[in-house]
């Protein structure tokens, strides 16, 4: 991993709310956008709580109608985390949301057509120390109330030289943009460049990157359904936060957004550029050799886990004594399966040979004795890791299976748990 990119810092938040940071020293931050209408304010609420909880630092609402700013009012107290909002066309929205109390103001000066407007809503933010995302997003850079102009920007999008026009007009635009606010004396910016073209996004940020100093908002837009839109935002995202680029993400789903904070937390967990938190889940995609509903367990262990178990413990799921061992050997907590049985493992210790339909419940039972070991400071997260030696599967005990399969279960289970 390349080191962070220095940037700027800008925080916003209050004391009610928390502090966020974005940039400098600061971890990669989380933040998603409600979906449900900001003026239905019991919604609203319940939705921007439901969000925090999942992990979103910073959650961003629509403020399209004077409706929607006046329901601010009333939502930004009740919630528990700092409130962005998006603004666009309007910039008395920007004011009134700045008045209602809201945290950071998302604008994008290309559809505020009077720069007085603009400059208006520089002051408000400096007055009240309100952070400005600026962006400049490839769907609304295109000029679209000069015709004229339009067809000639259009023209190059079709041109062999795709990214390089957008990338042109996008640096052209921030720098124009940015003069506004340095006129101002307005420095409390983060930018954002999105696209729905995973190529783009990773050129217009690495662009920027060079260019400017402030912290930046990674995004791909519109990526579409959470099935394919997960590989074209973290794949690109991914590529620019292991090049040291990015200080906070959002991912964009047509789905409901608590996908897009679990999505961007486990990408910036796998990148270690955040601390998890919660189980660390891996597991085996099964093969010819499966013997249990692995699918299933997987699913179930996953769910219940993520209910019950607070620490980041290492699990592994695996379906069979090809890999299972080795991956036992590294994990906390694993369990491997064969011929309908589980044998699962505490830091390289076996601990249990049961049934199928009883893997989840003691698998859930192990986590739960080895969080509270961790927490009485008697055990310490991926400290061991032992060397185990997987039951033999042809010698005379053999892994058990092929004589549990024999209907000789009991006897087999006597012999096995509590083995090492
Ligand atoms: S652990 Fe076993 S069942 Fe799972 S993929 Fe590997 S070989 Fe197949």
């Amino acid at each position: 991993m390349a080191q962070r990119r220095p940037t700027r810092q800008v925080t916003l938040g209050s004391d009610h709310h928390g502090y966020v940071k974005i940039g400098g020293d600061a971890p990669v931050s989380v933040q998603t956008m409600t979906s449900g209408y900001t003026y239905d304010i019991d919604t609203c609420v319940a939705e921007i709580n439901k969000l925090a909880a999942g992990g979103a630092d910073l959650v961003r609402v629509a403020v399209p109608e004077k409706k929607d700013t006046d329901a601010l009012k009333e939502i930004i107290p009740q919630v528990k985390v700092p409130i962005v909002a998006d603004v666009h066309f309007h910039f008395q929205r920007a004011l009134d949301a700045i008045e209602a109390g809201v945290h950071k103001i998302r604008l994008n000066p290309g559809n505020i057509s009077d720069r007085k407007q603009v400059e208006a809503v520089i002051e408000a933010c400096k007055d009240k120390g309100v952070p400005i995302r600026i962006g400049v997003n490839e769907g609304s850079i295109i000029e679209r109330r000069d015709k004229q102009k339009r067809m000639k920007e259009l023209g190059g999008v079709f041109s062999n030289n795709k990214h390089g026009h957008f990338l042109a007009i996008m640096i052209a635009k921030l720098e124009e943009y940015l003069d506004i606010f340095y006129e101002k004396d307005f420095y409390d910016i983060v930018i954002s460049a999105k696209s729905p073209d995973p190529n783009l996004c990773i050129a217009a940020y690495t662009e920027i990157s060079k260019r400017f100093d402030h912290p930046l908002h990674l995004g791909v837009t519109h990526a579409g359904p959470r099935e394919t839109g997960s590989i074209r935002s973290v794949v690109p995202l991914g590529h620019l936060l292991a090049s040291g680029i990015g200080d906070t993400v959002r991912i964009s789903y047509a789905n409901d957004p608590i996908f897009e904070v679990e999505d961007a937390l486990e990408m910036l967990y796998c990148l270690e550029l955040r601390e998890r938190k919660g189980v660390d889940l891996i597991a085996c995609p099964t093969c010819g050799r499966i013997q249990v509903d692995l699918f299933t367990l997987v699913q179930d262990v996953r769910k219940v886990l993520a209910e019950e178990i607070q620490l980041p413990i290492k699990v592994a799921v695996m379906g069979c004594i090809v890999n299972g061992p080795g991956e036992a050997e590294g994990a906390d907590v694993a369990i491997f399966a064969g011929d309908r049985r589980g044998i699962i493992y505490v830091q390289g210790q076996r601990v249990a040979n049961v049934k199928e339909e009883e893997i989840l419940e003691a698998l859930l039972a192990e986590c739960k004795k080895f969080e509270a070991k961790v927490l009485a400071g008697e055990a310490k997260l991926g400290e061991k890791v032992v060397e185990i030696a997987p039951p033999d599967p042809i010698g005379d005990l053999g892994s058990g299976f092929d004589k549990i399969a024999q209907g000789d279960v009991d006897k087999l289970s006597d012999l096995t748990i509590g083995e090492s």
